[in-house]
């Protein structure tokens, strides 16, 4: 059968642009079907608009705090307006890249309208019905907004339009205490609203070590946001022009209220998996919505692939990127490739970053891999206290041979530097490794060499260090 193309691909964000541009790139007729802004939601409502916000508010917090290196400087009110015109500024200087014009340049047929799939080989996108061998669906998430008594009479922010705010809330009350919620959080606060964090556990970052929760409750809290641990919200109302919510304690179940300017539901994701004729094509989905993939990302109609948000399970503009090359590579080649989560990395940009590759030691733990952990506080590495870091720590977790398999650091720049933690990881280097390298004095990494020389010297026997005493001290 004679197909209009050998690929479309659903979804115009990081997953269906990196599949588009591979597929094109090796020569196949591509059509990549964007009903919304070409680059997803990393560059106009993720990832680019939340980091180049916390730039800004991470050096007001930075100028309010000069003192601590010997300066006096000071901050005028921060004008909100001016802070997001610059957020936008970096939208639109990162735009061209994933723009329309560039896609069509490398030979991929761009069509800006919605696509829904009518079979395993048809899309219907507006009033053209296109055909293809292999269909790729990269539709990617949206922010989950639950059933909320009195939500409908208030205007509440979610990442979509939170960017949007020109004025500096006074009062920002944030439901959720994900990356997104502490990030966003953590730049209101270093900007000068006053916020509060309403969440129903005890912890933070919960898919990281829970010492990063200790660590991060603590930084997050002298910054000033204050939190509403085990408290759930009953219902909200408008009270003049201030957002009321209503609170459930769920330790003693007592209602109490909190009062505000504007309100962030920060909850978590959910896949865009609706009105995209996924069950016309026969493709299935968990009870979540999320595509169902196997380790090869074909969903249940193998000729169709998904990648990104969409199939999960890890929602970061990096593991949309990783599962797009599979996806280029499983498309043409008769030897198909298997993802491998193994050295998964991701990174919250708060001030400390809390970032993260491969296992944690509890993940660890359940595959049945967990050798040692080792944890190196930051305080004692010179860069750290020349610099006035933030104080953090670094955690390795190690399998039985002592090869590194997973690490967790908190500190400034520690997604910088964790690509030396992947690099361990992928080449099942050994803790030892790190001692080999040499660091430039004084740097952060030198944290990784404190890690390795501490287990050096622990590994030594009793009698081992008498021996040595004899023969040469
Ligand atoms: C506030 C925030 C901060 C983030 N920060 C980071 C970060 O620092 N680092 C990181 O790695 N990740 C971050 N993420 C996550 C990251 O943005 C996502 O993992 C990434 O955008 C997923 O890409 P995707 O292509 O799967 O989906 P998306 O970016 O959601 O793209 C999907 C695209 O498909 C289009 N679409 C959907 N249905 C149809 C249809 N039927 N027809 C046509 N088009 C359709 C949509 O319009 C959209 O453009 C952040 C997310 C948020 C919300």
């Amino acid at each position: 059968m004679l197909y209009d193309y050998h690929v479309i691909v659903i979804g115009g964000g990081s997953a269906g642009l990196v599949t588009a541009g591979g597929a094109a790139a090796l020569g196949a007729k591509v059509a990549l079907i964007e009903e919304n802004l070409m680059g997803g939601d990393c560059l106009n409502t993720g990832c680019v608009p939340s980091k180049s916000l916390l730039a800004s508010a991470h050096l007001a917090d930075r100028i309010r705090h000069s003192n601590s290196l010997g300066l006096e400087a000071s901050l005028n009110p921060v004008s909100l307006k001016k802070v997001m015109t610059r957020v936008h500024n970096v939208i639109a200087s990162i735009a061209p890249h994933d723009s329309v014009e560039r896609f069509q340049s490398m030979g991929v047929e761009v069509i800006q309208e919605k696509g829904t799939l009518l079979d395993a080989h048809t899309v219907q996108a507006g009033n053209r019905t296109l055909s293809a061998r292999h269909i790729v669906i990269a539709s990617g998430s949206e922010p989950q907004v639950p059933k909320l008594e009195g939500l409908d009479e208030i205007s509440y922010l979610t990442n979509e339009n939170v960017f949007s705010l020109e004025t500096l809330p006074e009062h920002l009350m944030i439901w959720g205490a994900g990356p997104i919620a502490m990030e966003i959080g953590q730049a209101f606060v270093q900007l000068g609203s006053r916020v509060s964090v309403i969440l129903r556990g005890s912890q933070l970052f919960k898919k990281d070590e829970p010492e990063v929760s200790t660590l991060m409750k603590g930084w997050l809290a002298g910054d000033g946001i204050q939190f509403y641990y085990q408290h759930n919200i009953t219902s909200v109302a408008r009270e003049e022009n201030k957002i009321r919510l209503n609170l459930e304690n769920l330790k003693d179940h007592n209602p109490e209220t909190v009062t505000g300017d504007a309100f962030l539901i920060a909850l978590g994701r959910q896949p865009v998996s609706a009105g995209i004729g996924l069950e016309a094509a026969g493709v299935n989905i968990d009870n979540r919505g999320f595509v169902l993939v196997n380790e090869k990302l074909q969903t249940s109609q193998p000729n169709i692939y998904a990648c990104g948000d969409i199939a999960g399970p890890y929602q970061f503009t990096h593991m949309a990127g990783y599962q797009a090359g599979t996806v280029v590579q499983n498309l043409f080649f008769p030897l198909k490739k298997k993802v491998n989560y193994r050295h998964v990395v991701w990174t919250t940009y708060t001030s400390p970053q809390v970032a993260h590759a491969g296992h944690t030691e509890a993940s660890a733990k359940e595959a049945g891999l967990l050798g040692t952990v080792i944890t190196q506080p930051f305080q004692d590495i010179d860069r750290a206290i020349i610099d006035e870091d933030r104080g953090g720590l670094l955690k390795l977790v190690l399998d039985q041979r002592k090869r590194v398999i997973g690490a967790t650091l908190v500190c400034e720049q520690a997604g910088e530097m964790m690509p030396l933690a992947s690099l361990a990881i992928v080449n099942k280097m050994k803790l030892s490794g790190f001692s080999k390298l040499i660091f430039a004095y004084p740097s952060k990494s030198e944290v990784f060499q404190a890690a390795a020389l501490s287990q050096l010297k622990e590994s030594f026997k009793p009698w081992q260090k008498k021996l040595f005493k004899k023969m040469f001290l």
